[in-house]
């Protein structure tokens, strides 16, 4: 199947490690050229780097921090100068949070907002008008399972990356006048770099192994048994970015193993 998605150009918040690197890296396959954005300056131009290397694509990372306005308002005008015009946006970046409602204080409430939906609704601000420049386009929003199916340790993860998914929800439905498809993806257990760092700390000296620590985490909850790799989510998000997924509009799609309890 061509996906027809030769030439055009990328942006990809958190795409220096984890899913959003293995999404760059599954478009890039395809021809797309990409930037992405993340904290660590180094890391982020290495990835980069190493995109246009393996895939021969124009290929840029830029350091900003998502949570922060001016970082954004930042990478908007370097991505203008670089990219005249843009067809992909995937806002990807966020992580886990661990707390109880009672003993959160308002700022950890206030930053995760702000990672987790705030730049998104800043990030689309800022590609749409380029988007428009290209005659449309596709925002992804990276959510979680956790949206609708709330892991008891992460209250505030639940709660903003529901926000994202209705955020996402009233995006599409404003955009789709420009030709711009926005949609939610809600994975389940991906194996990142990051959940093998958390295994082996919360196996260290015991006598279980990472590799055992992870197997039950994915027995104990996915269906399917186990947790997937990251260029198996990848493959969605490039079906989903491609004019092939032309009706997928204003959705939220589970990637999870068969974890979601209920139907939806
Ligand atoms: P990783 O921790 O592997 O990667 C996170 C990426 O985001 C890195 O590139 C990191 O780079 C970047 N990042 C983190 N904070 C910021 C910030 N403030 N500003 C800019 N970039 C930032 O995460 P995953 O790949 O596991 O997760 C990606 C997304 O998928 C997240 O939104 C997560 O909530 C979601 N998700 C993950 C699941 C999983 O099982 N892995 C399941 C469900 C959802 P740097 O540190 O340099 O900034």
């Amino acid at each position: 199947m061509d996906l027809e998605l030769k030439g055009k150009r990328a942006v990809i918040s958190g795409g220096s490690v984890g899913i959003g690197l293995a999404v760059a890296h599954a478009l890039a396959a395809e021809g797309v050229d990409i930037a992405i954005l993340a904290r660590d300056k180094p890391r982020v131009e290495a990835q980069a780097a190493g995109i246009a290397r393996a895939h021969g694509v124009r290929s840029f990372g830029l350091a900003a921090d998502v949570s922060k306005k001016e970082d954004i308002d930042a990478a908007v005008v370097r991505i203008a100068t670089i990219f005249d015009g843009v067809d992909i946006l995937i806002n990807n970046a966020g992580t886990g949070t661990s707390e109880t409602i009672m003993d959160a204080p308002d700022e950890k409430w206030n930053h995760f907002w702000d990672l987790h939906v705030m730049a998104a609704v800043r990030l689309s601000r800022g590609m749409v008008p380029l988007m428009r420049k290209r005659g449309g386009g596709v925002i992804l929003n990276t959510a979680s399972i956790c949206a609708k199916q709330p892991l008891g340790y992460e209250p505030i993860y639940n709660t903003t990356k529901a926000a994202l998914v209705m955020f996402s929800k009233c995006l599409s439905n404003e955009l789709i006048k420009d030709n711009i498809r926005v949609n939610a993806v809600n994975p389940g257990l991906i194996l990142t770099p990051d959940w093998k760092k958390t295994a082996a700390l919360l196996t260290q000296g015991s006598s279980t192994t990472v590799d055992q620590y992870l197997d039950k985490i994915a027995k104990d909850n996915a269906p399917i048994g186990r947790f997937a790799t990251p260029e198996e989510l990848a493959h969605f998000y490039v079906f989903l970015c491609s004019p092939r997924s032309s009706y997928c509009v204003g959705s939220s799609y589970y990637v999870d193993g068969g974890w979601l309890k209920t139907i939806d």
